[in-house]
This record gives structure tokens, sequence and C-alpha cells, in this order.
């Protein structure tokens, strides 16, 4: 059997551009070489035990068979009390689904709302899988470049020209993977003010990253800004990034009936319900006493400036502080054309990246993956220990380019 069987939407999609990097840290740890690995977008904190327990509490209790499609009731209430609570926003049962995961959530919105010559606007650098899960559904993504000059946000002229007949989407992602970047009331303001003027625009917040912002970096979201907006507004969210559950695949939305309804009916065909044990754990992660965030937002914080100075003690390589999430998107345009100690010129960000690996075994991704070429993420929730190592060994294998 050969590749010719594979369907068509399937040969648009771009194998992930970060898999040749996994691939090679796996090789390398295989091999028993230790990797410090600054490449996954995901905390190292442990699940906290009150969550946990509740899953067990779930398993012991029977709740171990299919639930509604879209999520229990008990679930949705919990989301419908966490969007009012946190966000001030209120929707109705109907207006609430939960799926395996934000990225389930994403994929399914663009499934159900896309089809050929409809154009979503994506603000560069973005998360990996937007574009190709535009493409799987037979749109265009219309990418549109943000700038470190303009701390990676989308400007509204620049949203106003991009703006066609076609679009559907419109993706604002903050805090931003991978910048980190997050927008202020005022900036979603301006922003909503030219989405005011074109009704034909669904737009997507990608608020997974929500409860990693640092002060005085303030997170909103679009539909608490600007309520004439909120029939159009799709809010994504989960317990995967902020609760440390990403393994858990939980994700959950708010918006209206009419999307939500078609994102249901096509999440009923394909995968059914989010794990029954899992959306009980959600339920106390939602419920429960949330002050841990506090404390490990604290830790993050700690660790970030520990980054930020590494970054910007090496020659070469600059960034700014990020508010939120837990990356650092640095600029690495000043190693381009250095000759490491084996003879090799550094071209571009992913020679830079496969030099960090090969010389220092610290793993980090490139920037074009992102569409932001010249660049480097580095995901900075690991343990300390393991940081500060990685820290030194990037200072070392930097000091040896010529
Ligand atoms: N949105 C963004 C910006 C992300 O970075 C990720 C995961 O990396 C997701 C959505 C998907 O989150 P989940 O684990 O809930 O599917």
């Amino acid at each position: 059997m050969s590749a010719e069987l594979t369907a068509p939407r399937l040969r648009r999609v771009r194998p992930s551009p970060t898999a040749v990097i996994s691939d090679r840290v796996r090789a390398l740890s295989d091999a028993g070489v230790d990797v410090i690995n600054l490449g996954e977008g995901e905390l190292d904190f442990d699940t906290p035990d009150h969550i946990k327990q509740a899953g067990i509490d779930a398993i012991v209790q029977g709740d171990t068979k299919y639930t509604a499609v879209s999520g229990t009731s008990t679930l949705k209430n919990a989301i419908i009390n966490k969007f009012s609570k946190e966000n001030h926003l209120c929707y109705k049962v109907t207006e609430i689904i939960a799926g395996s995961g934000a990225k389930q959530l994403i994929f399914n919105a663009f499934l159900a709302t896309v089809s050929s010559g409809n154009e979503v606007i994506i603000p560069a650098p973005y998360w990996v899988s937007y574009p190709d899960m535009v493409s799987l559904a037979d749109g265009e993504s219309r990418i549109v470049a943000c700038v470190e000059e303009h701390g990676w946000k989308l400007q509204p002229a620049d949203l106003a020209a991009a703006i066609t007949p076609q679009t559907r989407w419109l993706i604002l992602n903050s805090p931003n993977n991978p910048t980190g970047a997050v927008y202020s009331a005022d900036e979603l303001r301006a922003l909503a003010d030219v989405l005011l003027e074109a009704p034909h625009v669904l737009i997507m917040a990608d608020d997974i990253y929500e409860h990693i912002c640092h002060a005085p970096a303030k997170f909103v979201t679009l539909a608490q800004i600007e309520p004439r907006l909120f029939d159009r507004i799709l809010t994504v969210n989960g317990v995967s990034k902020g609760y440390s559950m990403t393994g858990w695949r939980i994700g959950y939305a708010g918006g209206p009936e009419w999307l939500i309804s078609a994102m249901q009916i096509l999440q009923s065909q394909s995968t059914s319900n989010p794990s029954s044990i899992s959306q009980a754990a959600t339920v106390a992660a939602l419920e429960q006493d949330n002050g841990f965030l506090a404390e490990w937002r604290e830790i993050l914080d700690t660790r970030r400036q520990k980054i930020m100075a590494c970054i910007n003690s090496i020659d070469g390589l600059s960034a700014d502080l990020p508010p939120g999430a837990f990356y650092v998107f640095a600029n690495c345009s000043g190693m381009l054309g250095k000759t490491t100690p084996a003879g090799s010129v550094i071209e571009n960000d992913v020679d830079f990246v496969e030099y960090l690996l090969d010389a220092a075994h610290v793993a980090t991704l490139q920037g074009s993956a992102f569409g932001a070429s010249s660049y480097l993420r580095i995901a900075y929730a690991i343990d300390d220990n393991r940081l500060n190592e990685a820290c030194e060994r990037m200072i070392k294998a930097c000091s040896a380019l010529k």
C-alpha cells in the first residue's frame, strides 16, 4: 500500500515543522545523551492532587460511561460559572461545548464553518496547528505578519487591510504561543472597532494561556471588551496549560448557539464526548480553590527572569520580556553567518536550533515553524536546576561560535 491512497486533503497538510527536531531529540535521548528539552509546550508541574482525586473518584463511582456529546451538565455549568466569574461573560448552556482539548474544538469550529474559497486571518507568529487546520477544512490562511517592534501584536490597520469578502475568521491568541504577547483592553478595543465594520467575520479568541499572564499585563478577552461582537466570537479555553492538565484532554468553548450546535454535530460523528473521567476532574479544577495558580505564576516568573538574563547575556541573541504564556521568542539574527567549531556556517534559525541541540544538547524550536524566521522559541517551564544547566550549556555553546 502506498501514499497515493491518502486523500488529497491530507497532502495539503505540512508534516509538523517541529517534527525534525523532535525526532532528533528522541534519537539523542535514546542514545543516552542528556538532552534538556526547552521545546515542550507544557508546564512541568504535576496536576494538583484535588483535581487528580476528582478523576479517581469518578472512576470509583462508575462515572465511566458515555456522557452527553458536548459534556455533562455539571461540567457545562462549571464552565458557565468560570466564564461569568473570571471573564464577565454570560453564556447559556446551549452556548457551551466541551471537547477533547482546545485543539479539537478549534478544528471542529473550522471544519463546521470553513470551505473552499473562505479565508482565515492568522496573525504571525502563530501556533503551528492553525494553518494546517484551515487547510484541512479546504480554506485559505491569510497570514498577517506582526512584528517585534509592535510587541508581536496585530495592528488595526493591518487587520483592516487583510479583511476581504471571503474572510470567514480572525484568530486572536492572547497570551500568545510562541511570543508570550498579551493584548491589552485598549488594543482589543482598537481591533474590535475594525471588526464592527466587518459583520461577516467570525472571531476565535484562543485564550488557552489565560492563567499564565504576569502583572502588569492583565488578561482580557475580546467578548468582554465589545458586547456587540459577542454573537460572532468563539471563546476557546481549556485546562491543559493553566492547570497543567495537558494529558487529560479537556478544552471548552463558548459561542453562538448555531456554531456550538454545528460543532456538536461534528463531535457526535467523530470523537463523541470527551473522557468522562477528565470531565469530572475539570469540574474540580474550575470549581475548587485555584490559589495554586498564583504560586505557579511566581515560580514561572523566576524562571522567566532567569532565561531572559541568559538570553540577553549571549552576544547575538535578544528578546523582550514576554508578559504571558511560558515561552520566550528570541531574536537569533545575530547568530546568522557565524561558524561552528566544526566549520559549518549558521545560515538560518533551523541551523541555529540544530547547533544548540548538537553542541549544547538543548532542544528549542525554530521561529520559522511559527511563521517568523530568525527567531527561536524557548519554553522555560522546566525544573529550576535543569533550566540553570540549560542556560550554562547555551552560553558555552554560543561562545564557541566565531
Ligand atoms: N491553542 C494554543 C495556542 C496552543 O498552544 C495549544 C497547545 O499547544 C492549544 C491551543 C491546544 O491545547 P489543548 O491541549 O487543550 O488541545
